[in-house]
């Protein structure tokens, strides 16, 4: 079986390369495109590992990991947040809001797969 990766993200360039990059490495990928969408597909897929971008319009993904950390269904999953280069310094913010790592953005594409592989085997 696959690992399962729900990529919630509202830069379809950014949506593009990353669902590209990890369906290549055989990863099973399903996409929103905002916060409430990300909290709806985590609730219903329960995935292995969840790539939450931080700003989006409506929900944004410190909201949507929050919420998804707070319910006990599933405070279990792998949030990774995605960052742009602005946030560097917010990065540790995260960690302390509970998401379990973050990828800097623009995207290292020769680096994702295997940050990828390191998350999901923790
Ligand atoms: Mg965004």
């Amino acid at each position: 079986m696959p690992h399962k990766i729900l990529i919630v993200e509202d830069n379809r360039n950014n949506l593009s390369l990353l669902r590209d990059i990890l369906t290549f490495h055989g990863y099973e990928i399903a996409v929103a495109s905002d916060g409430r969408e990300g909290v709806a597909m985590a609730r219903e897929l329960m995935p292995d590992l969840i790539l939450m971008d931080i700003q989006m319009p409506g929900m944004d993904g410190m909201t949507a990991g929050s919420i998804l950390k707070g319910d006990p269904a599933t405070s279990g999953l792998k949030i990774i947040s995605l960052t742009s280069f602005a946030m560097r310094g917010d990065q540790e913010k995260f960690l302390e809001a509970g998401f379990d790592g973050y990828l800097s953005k623009p995207i290292n594409t020769r680096e994702l797969p295997i940050l990828i592989k390191k998350w999901l085997e923790s």
